[in-house]
């Protein structure tokens, strides 16, 4: 039998996952260029996702106040490279800073980073960042 605080629970993912979608829908493109994809990740890119998600579980990955004290599932936004993630308050804190360098997400290189990709991981949604050799790579 399901106990009524596990409907509950589901219930809420439920909702901060829908959350997430209409969030999304209205500000991916101010916030991350309007190339927000929704494909299936490719290998490599699972293989990170899966070491992110390990990292939220262990501590390494850096929540917002809200995020970590938060009492039920709610959207959070990151960039994978960060290890940070944020709720809908504090986008402005895991967006990259305009200029910076960051490391392409699948090679590791410092460049200019091209073709933001955005994955969902149930309510996470990542904005993987690679840079021009790697965007353009087909595998
Ligand atoms: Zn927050
Ligand atoms: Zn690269």
């Amino acid at each position: 039998m399901t106990h009524p605080s596990d409907i509950a629970f589901n219930d809420q993912a439920d909702a901060a996952e829908a959350d997430l979608s209409r969030i999304l829908a209205a500000t991916a493109p101010q916030l991350l260029g309007d190339q927000a994809q929704d494909e299936e990740p490719a290998p490599w890119l699972t293989a990170r996702l899966d070491q992110f998600m390990t990292g939220v579980e262990a501590g390494t990955v850096q929540l917002c106040e809200h995020l970590a004290h938060a009492t039920g599932p709610r959207p959070a936004f990151g960039v994978l490279g960060l290890n940070r993630l944020g709720c809908t308050q504090c986008l402005h804190a895991i967006r990259p800073e305009d200029g910076a360098d960051y490391p392409c997400d699948r090679c590791g290189q410092q460049a200019d980073l091209v073709a933001p990709g955005i994955v969902h991981l149930g309510t996470v949604a990542l904005l993987i960042l690679e840079c021009d050799p790697c965007a353009s790579r087909t595998e």
